[in-house]
């Protein structure tokens, strides 16, 4: 990912100018890329946001430019209000959030939102500042002597290489699951701080925020913050307060913490820089990573992305040079890496007669911890009890009637849900069809796993981790607690145990359906796959015992599994190059997805075969269009969806092509259709 020009010049970000500029551009906190012009009564500054009339109504907005002149060609109209009398985002936040604007093709406004707390307002930062001055008066604490680990000869290197970069610079930090890389991003935030400078830690998913918050909380008490979507307004707003005022050098969070108000930053961390969830699938779709990587640049800080299994992207920047690769190969203390074996679940099927859900290898493996007192993370990727509903008569299943998906059934509501929509329909008794009573559940959920496996073995304790149980971080926390306490011998669930927790008593882990993911219409299955099951492996063997890891698959053959075994990522990263770059897909190219949808099926089409033409027509050598075609998930909330596809040699290609789309597509009457860019998808259903 490299940086490009800004597209439309505009003043330095956030210069304070309160002369009485009496005309305001205004971005608006709206879906359009265009800036809108307003008369001002007072002066204001740029960076502070206004309410506005806006087609008939008032919208918040917030000023990018400020000019004397009124508009040749309209009378502006008035700005209701001006919220702020200064900005709130320090300038080069502002500045981060026009670069996401113009790469990701986002609407400016609705970025600069996504960069502040909902709802601050100057009164709660006054009185956020006034809970904090009773709370603790005596701020800015000196830090007490490290207590760090000595660290072992390679975390050692990985952490000179951090200190030695020059300014900016990134830093992938590949190091095999529990090798220690916590500890290396921990003193590089201690060297930072001893510098002066401050650092910004992203983590991928709010569950993992508080247990490595605690790990630096007890580092660096009274210094860190956290930020991410599970705090309460008011607690955002203080968090939030607390760093803009510099009381917080150290700041923890989920993806829009890469917005956080930090000053002088001299160090970036992205931990798991692998995962998916850095990339926000609404609009603004920025991927935090990348953006994490800009704002480092900018700052001239150090950037170091963190992962057992980098992404294909960072990997290939670390071959070409534009990242300094550092290794961990090895865990900490000696520790073996777990020993992976996939089971074959077709010979299962013939021995069984019957489709199994647990093969005979798994099963035994479960009884022998359950005897020894060891703990076993078993995880499936789908809730619910059952996949899907068939009627073994005439073949139907109970799809969704508003996406293109079949519902899952949940045992414990008693109910068809559609995973996409929720959608929630009653089980029939009878087929709805033929009427035939031979209705039947079909493939198994994590609901299922965890009923079957109470009734193979009673006496375990077992819990389970999906969306459906875990409603709230709490009670993730809580499950995790009690089975980091040895409370639980068995943990089933989503992928959201596979990832960053460290429970030195699971010797076990069993991954049932390992297909399913692979199975995904998606150049990226294979990734995905490999990734998830270096993940939950990792999650084995982390104490003194060695640990154990059984996948069970239909097609044990594929290179995917066959590597998984071995857990060798760079033979992994070799095999896969080798049909991303016959493919052209990324990071062999650079990739943009468009996705046009509409109630209307055949103006979704229409619209979808006008851009495919529009691109086509562009003469544009370096870039190769696929599609139209219907999106792999053709309906979804009773829109229909078509999908086209723009691989580019080179980013500015693509960039060229995308601008030339934006401004034809915004000369035309907006009508029903949206059609909408994604810049680096992280997913193409
Ligand atoms: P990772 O983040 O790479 O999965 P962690 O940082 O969580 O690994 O480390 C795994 C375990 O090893 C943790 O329990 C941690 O406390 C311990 N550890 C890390 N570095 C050292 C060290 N230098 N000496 C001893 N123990 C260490
Ligand atoms: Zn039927
Ligand atoms: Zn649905």
């Amino acid at each position: 990912m490299t940086a490009r020009p800004i597209r439309v010049p505009m003043e330095e970000p956030c210069e304070v100018k309160t002369q009485p500029g009496p005309f305001a551009e205004v971005a608006v906190c709206l879906p359009l890329s265009r800036t809108f012009t307003y008369s001002l009564s007072g002066p204001a500054a740029i960076g502070c946001r206004v309410v506005v009339p806006f087609r008939g109504r008032d919208v918040e907005g917030f000023i990018v430019g400020l000019r004397d002149t009124a508009p040749e060609s309209f009378d502006a109209l008035p700005a209701r209000e001006v919220m702020d009398h200064e900005p709130l985002l320090p300038a080069d936040v502002f500045a981060l959030c026009r670069w996401i604007a113009d790469y990701y093709f986002a609407p400016l406004g609705e970025v600069l939102k996504s960069a502040l707390p909902p709802g601050i307002t100057q009164k709660r930062i006054e009185r956020a500042v006034a809970r904090r001055s009773e709370k603790d008066p005596a701020k800015a604490r000196a830090l007490p002597p490290d207590l760090g680990l000595a660290l072992t000869p390679d975390q050692q290197r990985a952490l000179d290489t951090i200190e030695n970069v020059p300014g900016f610079g990134a830093i992938l930090l590949h190091g095999v699951t529990g090798s220690g890389k916590t500890e290396v991003y921990i003193q590089a935030t201690r060297r930072a701080l001893d510098r002066g400078r401050t650092s910004l830690v992203l983590v991928p998913e709010i569950g993992l925020t508080p247990q490595l918050a605690e790990r630096f909380a007890i580092r660096f008490p009274g210094r860190t913050a956290v930020l991410h979507s599970g705090l309460t307004s008011k607690q955002r707003i203080e968090e939030w307060t607390r760093i803009r005022r510099g009381d917080a050098p150290v700041v923890i969070g989920t993806r829009s913490a890469v917005f956080a108000p930090l000053e002088n930053l001299g160090l970036v961390i992205v931990d798991e820089e692998h995962e998916t969830s850095y990339k926000q699938e609404e609009t603004p779709r920025y991927h935090a990573r990348d953006t994490a990587i800009v704002r480092a640049r900018n700052a001239g800080a150090a950037i170091v992305l963190g992962s057992a299994t980098p992404s294909m992207e960072s990997f290939r920047n670390g071959e070409a040079g534009k990242f300094t690769v550092a290794r961990l190969p090895s865990r900490v203390e000696q520790r073996p890496l777990p020993k992976v074996e996939v089971v074959n679940m077709r010979e299962e099927y013939v021995v069984a007669g019957r489709q199994v859900v647990f093969s005979e290898r798994l099963l035994g493996a479960i009884a022998t911890r359950l005897e020894r007192r060891e703990q076993t993370i078993v995880l499936l990727n789908r809730r619910g009890f059952a996949a899907f509903l068939l009627c073994r008569k005439c073949g139907f299943t109970y799809d969704c009637s508003a996406c293109s998906v079949s519902l899952t059934y949940h045992r414990s509501i008693h109910k068809l849900l559609c995973h996409y929509c929720g959608l929630a329909k009653r089980p029939p008794e009878r087929c709805p069809e033929c009427a035939s009573e031979h209705i039947h559940y079909v493939g198994e959920g994590t609901e299922r796993l965890e009923h079957d496996l109470t009734e193979l073995f009673p006496a375990a304790r077992i819990a389970r981790v999906d969306r459906d149980v875990m409603r709230h971080p709490r009670d993730f926390e809580r499950v995790l607690g009690a089975f980091r306490n040895g409370d639980t011998d068995i943990l089933v669930g989503t992928q959201m145990i596979a990832k960053g927790h460290d429970f030195p008593n699971v010797t076990l882990v069993g991954v049932i359906s390992a297909d399913a993911s692979l199975a995904l219409p998606d150049f990226r299955a294979a990734e995905r796959t490999f990734q998830l099951l270096t993940q939950v492996a990792g999650r084995s063997g982390r104490g003194d015992r060695p640990g154990e890891v059984v996948i069970q698959s239909y097609h044990p053959d594929h290179y995917t599994f066959q590597l998984a075994e071995t857990q060798r990522f760079e033979d992994f990263y070799q095999r896969e190059s080798r049909y991303r770059r016959a493919l052209f897909y990324p990071p062999f190219s650079a990739l943009a997805g468009i996705v046009v949808s509409d109630r209307n099926a055949e103006r979704a089409a229409q619209t979808s075969r006008d851009v495919g033409q529009f691109l086509g027509g562009l003469g544009e050598e370096r870039i190769r269009v696929i599609g139209p075609a219907p999106a792999p998930l053709e309906r979804l909330k009773r829109v229909h969806r078509y999908q086209l596809l723009i691989k580019a040699a080179t980013r500015d290609a693509l960039h060229r092509a995308l601008d030339k789309l934006q401004a034809n597509l915004e000369s035309k009457k907006p009508g029903s259709t949206r059609v909408m860019i994604d810049v680096d998808p992280v997913s193409l259903m």
